[in-house]
């Protein structure tokens, strides 16, 4: 499983708490700027797909 950032950067691995987790880590590293914009209703949208990409919501 894996998923992809808007920059190209892919997070990848077998556990999806993992990857997520790398996604965020490069996310916080990477577009730090961009995410201390992004309110709830966003973070939420950028959850759930990270969450439909690993599978583990419908
Ligand atoms: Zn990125």
């Amino acid at each position: 499983m894996e998923i992809k950032c808007d920059c190209g950067y892919v997070a990848k691995g077998s556990d999806p708490h993992k990857v997520e987790a790398e996604t965020w880590h490069h996310a916080l590293k990477t577009h730090e700027d961009m995410l201390k914009k992004m309110g709830v209703e966003q973070l939420a949208r950028v959850l759930k797909n990270n969450h439909q990409s690993l599978g583990l919501t419908k």
